[in-house]
């Protein structure tokens, strides 16, 4: 089966193979799912909860895995029978604490998938690529660079994830060792309250000049040095502020995909 970008696919069982902790609040979870399906890119899924009186809760979660090797894209349908989804913790939520204090490996959850059209991305569309990540919002931008990383390893692509704090990084390691093996990625954090002791980065909100100074730097990464295409994905307020910022050091409209996570954290 393709990915569907128009109707949700039923609701099906997936049960948590795998749970691991990220960092102090973000936990990935492995999910086997009954029925494969092939996604995207950047695509998510939603999950449902039901309570023993009958309540439910449903939250969207994107996919932080690579779409499988052998195709995503319009051509070719490889099936992902296991995805990953991250998720952070809201502490005053309903969802996000219930994966934290209660999903272990070996639950069964409801979930529905994968969803999604325009936040996508498949190597019919190349590069260069700008990412722009607010917190959680790196997860389905994981899930692009490492699709890139197989499907076009010569498309450029800079991250720039803007986090709270170092300790708020999630993937890490893994982003880290992406910029060390690939010659044409770079990643750059931009921590909007506690930098490191001698931090010579980023140390604000994502902002024009700091923009203009990624998109130069990812201008060095292309060899044709073609205007990026830019995809942000976070809470409201950053994706809102990331989208002007875009505009504002004049990369158009068309060039730019967002996706929002919930309110301005
Ligand atoms: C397409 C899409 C993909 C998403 N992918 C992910 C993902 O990969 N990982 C992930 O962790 N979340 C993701 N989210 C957010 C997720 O769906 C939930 O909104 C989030 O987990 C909070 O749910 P909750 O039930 O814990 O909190 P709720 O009970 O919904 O909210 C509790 C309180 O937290 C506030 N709040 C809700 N969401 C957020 C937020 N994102 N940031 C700050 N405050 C918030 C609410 O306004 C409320 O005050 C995605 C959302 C969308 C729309």
């Amino acid at each position: 089966m393709t990915a569907d970008f128009g109707t949700p696919t039923p609701w099906q069982i997936a049960t948590v193979e795998r749970v691991v902790v990220e960092t102090y609040r973000a936990r990935t979870f492995s999910l086997r799912l009954a029925e494969p399906r092939s996604f995207r890119a950047g695509q998510h899924y939603d999950v449902r909860l039901t309570a023993p009186d009958g309540y439910q809760a449903q939250r969207s979660y994107s996919i932080a895995s690579p779409p499988p090797p052998d195709g995503s894209d319009a051509a070719g349908a490889g099936l992902a029978d296991v995805i990953d989804l991250t998720v952070e913790l809201i502490p005053d939520g309903e969802v996000s604490p219930y994966f934290h204090e209660v999903v272990q490996p070996g639950d069964a959850l409801e979930v529905r998938g994968p969803i999604g059209g325009p936040f996508t991305w498949g190597s019919d569309l190349g590069g260069p690529l700008l990412l722009l990540a607010g917190g959680s919002g790196i997860v389905p931008l994981r899930s692009i660079l490492a699709h890139r990383a197989t499907a076009a390893p010569d498309s450029a692509a800079l991250l720039l994830y803007s986090a709270r704090t170092p300790a708020d990084v999630i993937y890490r390691d893994w982003l880290d060792a992406q910029a060390q093996c690939a010659g044409k990625v770079a990643v750059r954090y931009a921590f909007t309250r506690r930098p490191p002791p001698l931090w010579d980065g980023y140390a604000r909100r994502i902002d024009p000049p700091m923009l203009s100074d990624c998109i130069a730097a990812l201008a060095h990464l292309d060899d044709a040095g073609r205007p990026p295409l830019c995809y942000a994905c976070g809470p409201t307020g950053f994706v809102e502020n990331a989208a002007d910022a875009l505009l504002s050091v004049g990369i158009s409209e068309t060039s730019i995909r967002t996706e929002r996570f919930g309110p301005t954290s």
